[in-house]
């Protein structure tokens, strides 16, 4: 049963099979039984999930249908979720029981899916690893010694493992579309504004992105259908009608013209994963897609740039955990100076509190101009190269990430080594771009992603090239031994 995706479930479930309570008793005790190894959720929801499921049984005896009516899922840990721990994986936040349901929450809480739990995930969603957890680091299912990529690895190592079929998961830097990449899945980061932030515990306010990671692209449709909408709670999100994404997804790519940017072949780029990313594009040209390269001359300043606009926005938003309002207090203060200070030196863990202070230097009176003005010139100039090569074609490809998943540990004492590995991904949150990334084989027995990237509102298009793409390949179907 747990080898099923979102779309077989909810046959299943239409065809009365199974029930949502027996399925959601599966993968709960095989949850129980898998998840020590990986180490995946921080919180399990095993009442609440019963409850829902019950529930959502109840509404189909009634006559009620849809794709996610009964469909288990999992919340990122930075999703609130009312009167359940939301930790955004931190020591900070240990104790905060949300007050309300994040809109994404209670969207798919009404669409009738069942939250199994909480996943684990970096820091305040910093990192590209998933080891900078207050709960500890997360394992990749395909190699237990290896990072499952972040900063959503709990979702994208569940997901991966078969504890569930998909899992929600947000995207500042690329923390979809890695560990997708890094543990065989299918993650999409919406459109800038499409998916609301209310609830969303804010990392990088100007970039962050809530989205689905699965193991297809038709279980990204389904799921983001349930996420994706206006909020008038979030004074970014946009009212922009949502397509029927299930119905894109069998559009002909003939004709399509496929993007690869010329930057994107650097030296920094593993040779195997070079050649599995020119597989796909032989395989989508048989499909019937044309092929042209394309530049963007810009990339190369998008790490340093991101590297600044994020810590930047960071070091605002987490001004609010101060000690009083939220979270961790230390013990006994001395003063009011003493319990801010100490409360966030005990309660915010190392890389947390680098970028709060890379963050404040970059915003610091005679600083603002040199970086962080800076940095927002340049991402502007990134957002101008695309959209400059997206008048002459429809979708970008290219590798997900440089190099595979690397060892647990390997990075740990040279952040720097970890943001060279956002290359690929960043330069779409800095524009706003929606991105995906698929399946696309193995190198080492660890997998590879490529990502596609499409212009503003094109969710669809990325669902439909993928669902084309997955037609035709089976990457996306392999499972790793032992689970
Ligand atoms: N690795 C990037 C960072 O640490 C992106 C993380 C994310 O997308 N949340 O900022």
């Amino acid at each position: 049963m747990h080898h099923m995706t979102l779309a077989e479930i909810a046959r299943g479930l239409a065809d009365k099979k199974f029930s949502s309570e027996e399925l959601t008793k599966v993968l709960l005790a095989r949850i129980a039984q898998l998840d020590p190894q990986l180490n995946s959720f921080i919180s399990l929801t095993e009442e609440l999930a019963l409850d829902q499921a019950k529930a959502a049984d109840a509404r189909r005896a009634n006559g009620e249908s849809g794709a996610l009516l009964g469909a288990p899922i999992a919340h990122k840990d930075l999703f609130c979720t009312q009167g359940i721990r939301t930790s955004c994986g931190s020591k900070m936040l240990d104790n905060f029981k949300a007050p309300y349901d994040a809109t994404v929450v209670a969207k798919l809480a009404a669409a009738g899916t069942v939250t199994l739990g909480k996943t684990n995930m970096d820091e305040f969603a910093m990192g590209s690893a998933n080891e900078s957890s207050y709960y500890g680091a997360v394992k990749n299912p395909w190699n237990l010694e290896h990072v499952p990529g972040g900063s959503s690895g709990g979702s994208a190592a569940a997901v991966a493992a078969r504890l569930l079929p998909a899992a929600t998961a947000t995207d500042t830097g690329g923390s979809i579309r890695q560990p997708a990449a890094f543990t065989n899945l299918t993650g999409l980061k919406p459109t800038y504004g499409r998916v609301s932030r209310w609830g969303m515990i804010a990392y990088a306010s100007s970039l962050d992105q809530g989205g689905p990671l699965a193991r297809t692209a038709e279980d990204c449709a389904i799921l983001l259908q349930g996420m994706a909408g206006f909020d008038p709670n979030d004074s970014t999100s946009i009212d922009e009608p949502v397509p029927d994404y299930s119905a894109s997804l069998n559009g002909s790519l003939q004709g399509l013209r496929i993007g690869v940017p010329k930057e994107y072949f650097s030296a920094g780029l593993d040779p195997r994963i070079a050649e599995l990313v020119h597989n796909s594009v032989k395989e989508l040209e048989k499909l019937g897609a044309v092929i042209k390269e394309i530049s963007l001359p810009n990339m190369q300043h998008a790490i340093p740039a991101y590297y600044v606009i994020a810590p930047a926005e960071a070091s605002s938003n987490l001004s609010r955990f101060d000690g009083v309002r939220f979270g961790y207090r230390c013990e006994n203060p001395e003063n009011l100076m003493d319990l801010y200070k100490r409360s966030r030196g005990e309660g915010f863990g190392a890389e947390v509190q680098r970028r709060i202070m890379v963050g404040a230097y970059a915003l610091s009176a005679g600083y603002y101009d040199a970086y962080y003005l800076k940095a927002q010139k340049i991402r502007r100039l990134v957002k101008n190269d695309f959209m400059a090569a997206f008048n002459e074609v429809d979708i970008i490809l290219g590798p997900t990430t440089p190099n595979p998943a690397w060892k647990l540990g390997a990075k740990n004492s040279d952040p720097v080594a970890e943001y060279l590995e956002d290359v690929y991904t960043i330069t779409a949150n800095l524009a706003g771009l929606p991105g995906l990334s698929m399946p696309a084989g193995f190198v080492d027995g660890l997998p590879v992603g490529v990502q596609l990237l499409a212009p503003y509102f094109q969710e669809g298009r990325l669902l439909n090239v993928a669902h084309q793409y997955q037609l035709n390949t089976d990457w996306h179907t392999r499972t790793p031994t032992g689970f």
